[in-house]
């Protein structure tokens, strides 16, 4: 077997993160994950070209599929912690850092690490 290497593996990582927080959000069709194939295919030369970005590529992943699900479905992931008011989409921060998470910029609030969606708006998996 080969070894998979660093790059490779926080590309494994980061693709799998932002997936479970689609799937959290009911919005994994086979056309949204393409979107996440299409920008770990990008980061792959981003990280090759810097490999200390490694830690970053989960975070940049994350804010890729963001925007590209803005222009096509609109807002994602929209922020379980207002109540009232318009609905928005939470932020990844930081921007550029390891250890990515999604906060709600009017509430001020972290909301989850970036993976796990699931558990901040979740409910789904009482058991
Ligand atoms: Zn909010």
């Amino acid at each position: 077997m080969d070894p998979i290497s660093p790059l490779e593996q926080a590309l494994h990582a980061a693709r799998a993160l932002v997936l479970a927080d689609l799937v959290a959000g009911e919005v994994a069709q086979a056309d949204v994950v393409s979107l996440v194939e299409d920008s770990v295919a990008q980061r792959r030369w981003w990280v090759e070209q810097w490999p200390d970005g490694a830690d970053y590529v989960a975070g940049l992943v994350a804010q890729d599929v963001q925007d590209a699900l803005l222009e096509r479905y609109g807002r994602w992931p929209l922020c379980p912690v207002c109540g009232s008011g318009d609905p928005h989409a939470l932020d990844v921060e930081p921007e550029l850092g390891p250890n990515p998470h999604w906060v709600c910029s009017q509430a001020g609030v972290k909301v989850a690490a970036v993976g796990s969606l699931g558990r901040a708006t979740g409910g789904m998996t009482s058991s």
